[in-house]
């Protein structure tokens, strides 16, 4: 095969055995990798227990991973959320997926569990496994630094040691696969760290035909002031959303009581750059480079860190949302979960807490101490617990990350659809509601909305299985990729075939979520977004949703994906997507 390897590598923790498993190439062809390919494998294990020793741990990458297709280094991990019980996976950077490539796999399928605390060494060569045990107390950071050498990582922090349900699994010591709690499945399973390397290349069918898609992407990356400009994400980080969504008064807001932060020119992007001398970097190949690094090698938050350790706990001190979001990455923590679980605490509480008091908050959180054993659960099982379930800003029990919904439409959709609990990236509506690409749709208006969602996730879906950034789809469609997928593995594709693609792996989700009983109850919202305003000035006024026009775009959402009128899935859908 041209592209994919043909192999993918299915380790046993119980008994430290290790096969080959070769799928058809239709697989590949239907579900064409990275979360594609992992939602084929998870879905027979889909209904045990997160914690179940069978449950699998899915490390994927896709067919453009290691060759020169733009952007195209991106990993997607997968396994049974233990925050929300739904299909839990993260799309994450740095070297991983491309070492993965090189060392000859496809992915790697983790099953079983360890008796022991374990690391395990992959390469060209085979599978090694060592003792573990020493590497409990470490942070993300030393592991790497203490394993590393030439090769790409993976591990948990202390978070997951402790049982943190939003545990994240940090790549290279710095990239996080943050939420859903997929570091909590790593540590149960007794497996601490994965080093990766090796030195294959991967087979390119027609390379020629490979370099003309590379330019076009290329130049439409170049063309892109979001990606590329003065004040694009390659300038400024995703922290360039920080002033964009303040101004649009959908900035989330003492735990989204309000929609606009008094303090928030003081916490933007502008004043990191300035104030640590930022320089860009990236993933494996990459020519955007959004990583934000600063003089002293000091790790620039991306938006929602940003945004959630300022706006929505309340706090106006830049070096704290600086330490709050080392924290997370270090004891591998998802920032997103863990500022939104300390702000339901404060309005609970009703405590405003010092930038003292929130570190050591986010401690005792990563290391389940004091008030820290009962926020580790989570906002949702926290605030249900002491009574307050309207303080829970969540969906399917996952936070809602940085964007306010009753400023977005779409937003609002995207995040009660998402099969994932709340996520912007499912469908990811910024990019029509407020960059206005490709084009500009009305944010403040449910209209049309079910279906740019639809075909958004459709689109998402198969970008997150090639394992492509989708930041470069500001620009660039699956048409140039489409080209740069025929050209890798010599497979004649149209950017159609790919939405279908993308259609099937969404379906299937979709379908994993219903086996475990997800329906309409629980692609909602909490209460407050639909009694409580936001912010709003003379020209912008940020009104509660309307329960009606939502539920009926909805409804409407529900028929355009073809499911039934309870968001379950449907047989004669299923079986024209080939899911059953
Ligand atoms: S744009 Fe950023 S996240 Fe995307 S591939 Fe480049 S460095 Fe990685």
């Amino acid at each position: 095969m041209y592209g994919w390897t043909g192999r993918i590598l299915i380790v046993d923790l119980t008994n430290r055995r290790e096969h080959i498993l070769e799928p058809e190439k239709e697989y590949y062809e239907k579900f064409i990798g990275g979360k594609g390919l992992s939602g084929l494998f998870l879905r027979e294990y889909i209904t045990r227990e997160w914690d179940d020793p069978e449950m699998p741990l899915i490390f994927m990458t896709g067919p453009l991973v290691n060759t020169a297709s733009p952007t195209s280094g991106m990993l997607s991990i997968m396994s049974k959320s233990p925050l929300t019980g739904t299909v839990g996976d993260g799309i994450v950077g740095g070297k991983l997926g491309t070492m993965i490539k090189r060392a000859g796999y496809d992915g790697i399928i983790f099953t079983g569990k360890s008796h022991a605390k374990i690391g395990i060494s992959i390469n060209e060569e085979g599978v090694k496994y060592s003792d573990a045990s020493g590497f409990a107390d470490c942070s993300a950071s030393e592991i790497h630094e203490s394993i590393g050498d030439g090769c790409s990582t993976a591990c948990t922090g202390q978070a997951a040691e402790n049982g943190v349900l939003f545990s994240s699994i940090v790549v290279d010591g710095c990239c996080v696969a943050g939420r859903n709690g997929l570091g909590l499945v790593m540590a149960s399973k007794n497996l601490k760290f994965m080093k990766v390397s090796g030195d294959k290349e991967t087979k390119v069918y027609d390379s020629k035909l490979l370099e003309k898609a590379q330019e076009e992407i290329f130049r439409l990356t170049n063309a892109s002031p979001a990606l590329m400009g003065e004040f694009g994400i390659s300038n400024f980080g995703t922290g360039t959303f920080y002033d964009l969504i303040s101004s649009r008064r959908m900035m989330p807001t003492d735990n989204f009581r309000k929609t606009y932060f008094e303090h928030s020119d003081s916490m933007n992007a502008y004043i990191y750059k300035t104030k640590y001398k930022t320089e860009n970097s990236g993933c494996a190949g990459c020519g955007i480079n959004c990583w934000q690094t600063g003089e002293n090698g000091e790790s620039i938050p991306e938006y929602d860190s940003m945004a959630h350790f300022s706006a929505l706990v309340m706090n106006s001190d830049l070096e704290t949302v600086m330490k709050a979001d080392k924290i997370c990455t270090e004891t591998g923590m998802d920032p997103v979960s863990a500022a939104a679980t300390i702000s339901a605490y404060m309005e609970i509480s009703g405590d405003k807490i010092s930038s003292d008091k929130l570190l050591s908050i986010l401690k005792d959180i990563a290391f389940s101490k004091d008030e820290g054993e009962k926020l580790k659960k989570g906002s949702y099982r926290y605030a249900k617990d002491v009574g307050k379930e309207h303080a829970s800003m969540t969906v399917k029990n996952m936070e809602i990350p940085a964007y306010d919904p009753r400023g977005a439409y779409g937003m609002a959709l995207g995040y009660a659809v998402s099969a994932r609990g709340a996520c912007h990236l499912r469908a990811f509506p910024i990019s029509h509601e407020i960059l206005r690409k490709p084009v500009a749709t009305d944010r403040f208006s449910f209209s049309g909305k079910a279906r740019i969602i639809k075909i958004s996730e459709d689109i998402n879906a198969v970008v997150d299985s090639l394992t492509a950034c989708k930041f470069i789809f500001f620009n660039a469609t699956l048409e140039e990729y489409a080209k740069a997928f025929t050209a890798v593995t010599g497979v004649e594709i149209s950017a159609q075939d790919l939405m279908k693609a993308g259609e099937r792996i969404d379906y299937n989700e979709r379908y994993m979520n219903s086996l475990n009983g997800f329906d309409a109850n629980d692609d909602d919202l909490p209460d407050r977004f639909f009694n409580e305003e936001g912010s709003s000035t003379e020209t912008i006024k940020v009104k509660p949703l309307n329960r009606k026009e939502f539920l009926d775009e909805r409804a409407a959402y529900y028929r355009v994906r073809e499911l039934d009128e309870e968001g379950r899935p449907v047989d004669n859908k299923l079986k024209s997507l080939g899911l059953i």
